[in-house]
């Protein structure tokens, strides 16, 4: 029995099973071609439980750590559902913890609990048009005025960012560029803030992104998450969990299409025999199934070391690009292997074969992962 095979979070794969099988396999298709998935289904993923997995009963969510939030994750997946989905569904991953973290009761009171209630929707903005990668290099600007902070910049990019009833927003305390952040929550509605329009994406359909424009708007010193000038380290410190949800939706996506490739080979024939009838396709299917297992494997012992607090993030880095590069050689398999039927909408090959490509730029790309390892290295 490892770690994520407890009898409790086998359990917990059933429920998310069950959610997904219920309440997402039948609408999955129509969320792709609306570009967004409903808010009853955040509340309905609340009430069963799995909205607020990996957060303390006492901020509003329903316990356990990372290692519970992987398993859901996983089991979406692997239930038939998408990374897109875990993105749109489950954006206030990355949109809360950072109040969490400060200990803010009123922010957790106003924000954290309607949103693991399933009533609020939340999104995290760093992003800028002028580029994502240099974090530090931040534009967006937050000048104090008495007990608001006057905010000015553009966001682009921020998954559920058309359907957010708040934004956690990282903005420059100083001049552009400065790297001294902080972290606001801008609310929607509030005077100056502009959503955007709907990016059209290559993959997650069922997740919108927007872009954010941000004019004079005032936003109460009170929505300032934590201490002035601790908005980078607080980014930074949250990144290690999304990266490795990141890694998490890369392996499980890959072992999805595995499954999906062993069934469609066991089922085609070809020249008179099943296609997993030829050695050639055995093997194939054998080393797509080690690389997806090998990637899971170590991200979930480096998953391990972070829920026990070690200071990891070179790992995390390296688990990130390992399931990545897993995927991407999986899932372009799996589709070849399904012939022109993994080319087609019908095929569910074809939607993570798309959905895979975000997953080595978003929360830090492949080359920027690569750059911290680099440093872990002593280079
Ligand atoms: C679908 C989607 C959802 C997203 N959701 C969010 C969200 O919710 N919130 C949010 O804030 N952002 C979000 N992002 C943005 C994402 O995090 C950024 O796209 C990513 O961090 C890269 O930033 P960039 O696009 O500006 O690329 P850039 O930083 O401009 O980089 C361009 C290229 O140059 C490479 N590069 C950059 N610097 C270096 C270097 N020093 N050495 C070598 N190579 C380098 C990069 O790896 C990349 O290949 C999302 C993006 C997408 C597409």
């Amino acid at each position: 029995m490892t770690i994520v095979d407890t009898p409790e979070r086998r359990q917990l794969r059933e429920l998310t099973r069950a959610f997904v099988t219920k309440e997402v396999l039948p609408y999955l298709d129509g969320w792709e071609r609306a570009g967004e998935v409903p808010r009853s289904l955040h509340e309905t993923a609340a009430k069963v439980g799995l909205l607020g997995v990996g957060f303390s009963e006492a901020v509003g969510g329903s316990g356990g750590d990372l290692l519970d939030s992987i398993v859901v994750t996983e089991e979406i997946i692997r239930s038939g559902g998408s990374s897109g989905l875990v993105a749109a569904l489950f954006t206030h991953g990355i949109a809360l913890p950072h109040m969490v973290a400060a200990g803010n009761a009123d922010l957790v009171d106003r924000y954290v609990r309607p949103t693991l209630a399933g009533t609020m929707i939340g999104a995290l903005a760093i992003t800028e048009p002028d580029g994502g990668s240099d974090v530090a290099g931040i534009r967006t600007c937050a000048v104090r005025d008495g007990d608001h902070y006057v905010v000015n910049g553009s966001k682009t990019y921020i998954t559920s960012g058309i359907r957010a009833d708040f934004v956690t927003t990282a903005a420059c305390t100083d001049f552009p560029g400065s790297g001294s952040l902080i972290l606001l929550v801008i609310e929607k509605g509030t005077p100056g803030f502009t959503v955007g329009r709907r990016l059209e994406k290559l993959g997650w359909h069922c997740s919108d992104t927007a872009e954010l424009s941000f004019s004079d708007v005032r936003v109460p010193v009170a929505n300032r998450i934590g201490p002035e000038d601790t908005g980078f380290l607080t980014i930074m410190q949250q990144f290690s969990a999304e990266r490795l949800s990141l890694a998490t939706q890369a392996y499980a996506t890959a072992q999805r299409c595995v499954d999906l490739a062993v069934r469609w080979c066991r089922d085609r024939s070809t020249f008179g025999r099943p296609l997993a009838g030829r050695q050639l396709i055995r093997h194939r299917l054998a080393e797509m199934h080690t690389r997806a297992e090998a990637a899971r494997a170590y991200v979930h012992e480096v998953a391990e070391r972070v829920a026990a607090g070690q200071p990891v993030v070179t790992e995390v880095a390296m688990a990130k690009n390992v399931a990545v590069a897993a995927c991407a050689d999986v899932v372009d398999r799996a589709l070849q292997l399904h012939g022109g039927f993994g080319y087609l909408r019908d095929a569910e090959v074809e939607r993570h074969y798309r959905d895979a490509r975000i997953l080595g730029i978003g929360g830090g790309t492949t080359e920027i992962m690569n750059d911290i390892i680099a440093k872990g290295m002593g280079l």
